[in-house]
């Protein structure tokens, strides 16, 4: 519990889950004063905001707002937005469940190329029985592109299945049983290895685009690539031209460019691309209010909030 003596201000932005949200934060902190746009409150007593995507317009009515948690991992729905203050603090949720799913869904997704259920799935549609080698999967190579809280997870997970990992990152990581890199200059020989390449990174400046036709040529012909993080990092023309000139073997796809994927887009019915609709990893009410909860504590106490943004470098 936040230990002000005034109860703390706070209102809820959440894209139609507003009242969701509502009641778990009420039963979590009962002495705050917990209200939505739909309530109505005075915009001059609001302390902290609980945003998923920023409102247009609505930072500016709140002159006491002190910082904005974000309902998600991501925040560069939140960021993106040229009305948000440059010195107001935005925080994040950091795994708050997400990583369990985010470790399934690559499990499945890395498996699928692994062992081959590509090809069958191919084969199915010719009544084609042909039987492959089984491959080892010490000899698969995964890519962990961004090893934070989500892509940390997945690349411990697979490496502890058998996977041979490595992982790369804005600066040095040492995670145990993964060769690690870091920086732009490491990215064509960390690509050059990777037969499956997992894309978790944050969508940012640096970040958009970072998959194009120069950098997907880096990939061992034959890589997959699953992209769960954001459809913005991506270049959807070059990848669809990787796949049909051969050079990659297909793509696992949570994210797009636009979502939903438009019903014309050539990635529904490509028959190398398997497609979700954004479900790798949901935002768990209950464990990102505990979450918020703590990080309200901890600023109380003022302490620096888990999960708090970098402004300059967008995550
Ligand atoms: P984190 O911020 O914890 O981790 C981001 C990682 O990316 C860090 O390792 C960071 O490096 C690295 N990184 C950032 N910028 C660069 C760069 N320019 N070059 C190299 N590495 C970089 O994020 P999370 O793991 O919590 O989440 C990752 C993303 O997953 C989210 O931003 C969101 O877009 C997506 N997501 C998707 C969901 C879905 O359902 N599809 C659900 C939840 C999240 P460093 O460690 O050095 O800082």
């Amino acid at each position: 519990m936040a230990t002000t003596n005034a109860p703390l201000n706070i209102l809820i932005s959440a894209a139609g889950d507003d009242q969701k949200w509502k009641s778990v934060m009420v039963d979590r902190l009962p002495d705050a004063n917990i209200v939505t746009e739909e309530d109505d409150y005075d915009p001059e007593t609001i302390d902290y905001a609980l945003f998923w995507k920023q409102p247009q317009g609505l930072i500016k009515t709140l002159p006491k707002l002190k910082a904005i948690f974000s309902l998600g991992a991501g925040v560069d729905h939140v960021v993106s937005s040229p009305s948000l203050p440059k010195e107001l603090p935005v925080i994040r949720l950091e795994d708050a469940g997400m990583a369990d799913q985010m470790v399934q869904y690559h499990l499945y997704a890395a498996l699928h190329f692994m062992r081959d259920f590509d090809v069958y799935s191919a084969q199915q549609a010719k009544a084609d029985w042909t039987q492959h080698d089984v491959a080892r999967i010490s000899q698969c190579r995964v890519g962990v592109m961004g090893l934070g809280a989500l892509g940390s997870a997945v690349a411990s997970s697979l490496s502890n299945l058998g996977f041979t990992v490595s992982g790369w990152s804005r600066s040095m990581k040492a995670i145990e049983g993964i060769s690690t890199y870091a920086g732009k200059e490491t990215l064509a020989e960390f690509l050059g290895q990777s037969d499956i390449l997992i894309c978790l990174l944050p969508r940012t400046s640096e970040t958009e685009n970072v998959l194009n036709s120069s950098t997907l040529s880096f990939l061992p012909k034959g890589a997959a690539i699953i992209n769960a993080a954001r459809g913005a990092m991506i270049n959807e023309a070059d990848l669809l031209r990787a796949i049909d000139t051969g050079h990659l073997r297909g793509a696992f796809l949570d994210v797009a460019a636009t979502e939903p994927l438009p019903e014309s887009h050539p990635f529904w019915d490509h028959g190398k691309i398997r497609i979700t609709p954004h479900i790798a990893a949901a935002t768990r009410f209950e464990e990102s209010v505990d979450q918020i909860a703590e990080n309200l504590d901890r600023l109380a106490r003022g302490e620096t909030p888990r999960g708090l943004v970098n402004r300059e470098v967008g995550y």
